[in-house]
């Protein structure tokens, strides 16, 4: 399914994070043994930490510390060990993953807006109202993504963190979602992406891709 963010709260009296699906997953695992409480803080205080780094980065450049991000993300799949890369299964025009609702932040939405104007990439508001009228919980024309254009991504570039981090390492058929039927689809898990995504959920508002998008050309007219 989507990488939706969660709230995660580990006990009463903690802060709550935005949490990425995977994360919230194996935070939960950790939770089952109390002897993973020192790992769950330092988890969460990497989350605190990066997430205060960047809203002090983005007051002087909003759209470069999220590219900053998305390079950094890169990053840690390009250093992944070549036995976790031989089991990905993702491939270009593989686009199972394209008509799932997603959530991205208000800084991504202002990017994706950005590289749109720069490449004249066209972007359809009557779409976006549709589609946020309908919702993207169920498979439907409807459900496919804005940018999914001949079965490529037409903004990869700047595609959000939650497109960018999905790795699947799962039987490929286990992500069609065409007859609304979720399956156990399996990902590469890398902890500092994770934190690092999940980071980036708490700088600012994030919101459904479609919303997202609505309220950036909203407001830049
Ligand atoms: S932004 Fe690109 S990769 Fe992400 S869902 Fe849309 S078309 Fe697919």
């Amino acid at each position: 399914m989507a990488d939706l963010p969660y709230s995660f709260e580990p006990a009463t009296g903690y802060n709550k994070y935005k949490v990425t699906s995977i994360l919230r997953d194996y935070l939960g695992m950790l939770m089952e043994q109390p002897e993973n409480k020192e790992t769950i803080e330092q988890i969460l205080t990497l989350i605190d930490g990066y997430t205060n780094q960047l809203r002090t980065l983005r007051q002087t450049n909003r759209l470069e510390t999220t590219k900053e991000v998305y390079k950094a993300i890169d990053g840690f799949f390009e250093k992944a060990p070549a036995e976790n890369k031989k089991a990905i299964q993702c491939k270009s025009g593989c686009t199972a993953c394209c008509f799932i609702e997603l959530d991205i932040s208000e800084d991504e939405a202002a990017l994706i807006v950005n590289y749109c104007r720069e490449n004249d990439i066209e972007i359809d508001r009557e779409y976006l109202i549709k589609q946020v009228a309908t919702g993207r919980r169920s498979y439907s024309d409807l459900s496919r993504c804005i940018f999914l254009k001949d079965n490529l991504c037409s903004i990869y570039a700047v595609r959000p963190a939650a497109c960018r981090k999905h790795w699947v390492n799962s039987d490929p058929g286990l992500c069609d979602f065409s007859k609304n039927i979720i399956n156990k689809v399996d990902s590469y898990f890398n902890i500092d992406v994770e934190i690092l995504a999940s980071a980036l959920l708490n700088v600012d508002e994030t919101g459904p891709l479609e919303i997202a998008l609505l309220n950036k050309l909203d407001k830049t007219g």
